[in-house]
């Protein structure tokens, strides 16, 4: 580790969790073959590859073959929406909020492109979708609403669970991206009643390039890619069955020390905010009434958050303005716009996201 900086981009990414290494280190020497393969070495590799689906199936609260092995959280982002939509009738309806990734409001260009019709529900003033405007917004046609977990830039909650009941009672799917998640907030599938969601084993320790979609028993989803029968034949190609071991030591790793973590990383944001807002006049603390912990996103005005995340790399402190993918450009972060505050409050915000050794 390195004492001179001050890590506050977790939002961004987590740094490879020592025991994660150990795991994936060790499940590389013993089974860094093909899963696929009927031969000694490829047992080995899919008895490690069956371990790390159990392990996260039991972990989330669901069975093993309803979890699908993506390369990322926006492809299991993708692979929810475009999945779900194209194996049901042409022409459904798809609804996102506002405030979600871009992961999922890209693919909602996609889905028009393709003759779907799709919804973007505005989110109130703290970021968080309403749920009677949720429910007016659900349409017979309605196949798959889309509403995160937590937001990235802001880690503001959704009413997850309220909007799953709402959903299943009008006959429609619900996906919540949950990436920033694991380290914060349990994280169980039946509990939140969802039928999709979203992680990226790099949000918790774990390694880039990995991620999973949980998908309930019974929803229909077309794959995205052609080849292979793997995932259950959803998601062809040949799994990074290391990462994948090292994901599920992260996610067990996250579980374990969810709640002394989340508490501590608390009230360190809670004191980050309280300096900030006290050394510093014509601030504006972007924070919603339930949000994750480690998150604070703070608006400078007359300042660009260009300039202040320069400064700030320079004096030794890692940050982002909103989501790293629209850092080093100054348009506006979609989800502050999304909660419809003044431009003087939308230019020179800060992301800063402590993580688990903060
Ligand atoms: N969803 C959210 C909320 C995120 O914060 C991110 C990453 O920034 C993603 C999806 C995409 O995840 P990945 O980086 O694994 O593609």
């Amino acid at each position: 580790m390195n004492f001179d900086r001050i890590y506050l981009d977790n939002a961004a990414t987590t740094p490879l969790r020592a025991e994660v290494a150990e795991t994936m280190h060790a499940a590389g020497a013993q089974a860094d073959y093909n899963p696929s393969s009927m031969h000694a070495e490829g047992r080995r590799a899919r008895a490690v590859l069956d371990a790390a689906r159990e392990r996260l199936a039991a972990l989330l609260g669901a069975a093993r073959n309803e979890i699908l092995f993506t390369s990322s959280g926006t492809e299991a982002n993708n692979l929810a929406l475009l999945g779900v939509a194209r194996a049901g009738p042409r022409g459904a309806h798809v609804l996102a909020a506002a405030s979600e990734h871009h992961s999922v409001l890209f693919v909602l260009d996609r889905l028009r492109e393709e003759g779907f019709s799709t919804t973007v529900l505005p989110v109130g003033r703290d970021g968080c979708v309403d749920p009677s405007e949720f429910a007016a917004a659900l349409r017979p046609e309605t196949v798959l609403a889309s509403v995160m977990y937590a937001n990235n830039e802001t880690g503001a909650l959704g009413p997850v669970a309220e909007l799953a009941r709402i959903a299943r009672a009008r006959g429609v799917l619900l996906h919540s991206d949950a990436v920033q998640t694991p380290c914060w907030l349990p994280l169980d599938v039946n509990q939140l009643g969802v039928d999709l969601l979203s992680l990226s084993a790099h949000k918790f320790g774990g390694p880039k390039g990995v991620g999973l979609l949980y998908v309930r028993r019974g929803v229909p989803l077309a794959s995205l890619l052609y080849g292979g029968g793997q995932e259950f034949g959803r998601r062809a190609g040949t799994p990074n069955v290391c990462a994948i071991a090292g994901m599920a030591r992260a996610l067990e790793l996250a579980g374990v020390e969810r709640e002394a973590k989340a508490r501590a990383v608390g009230a360190l944001r809670d004191r980050l905010e309280a300096n900030i807002s006290a050394a510093i006049p014509d601030v504006r603390i972007n924070r919603a009434e339930s949000r994750l912990p480690n998150i604070s996103n703070v608006s400078f005005a007359g300042v660009e958050s260009a300039a202040l995340l320069v400064a700030l790399d320079l004096a030794g402190v890692a940050v982002s303005a909103g989501s790293a993918c629209t850092s080093g450009s100054l348009e506006p972060s979609h989800v502050l716009a999304a909660l419809g505050l003044e431009r003087r409050w939308l230019t020179g915000a800060v992301r800063f996201s402590l993580g688990t050794t903060s």
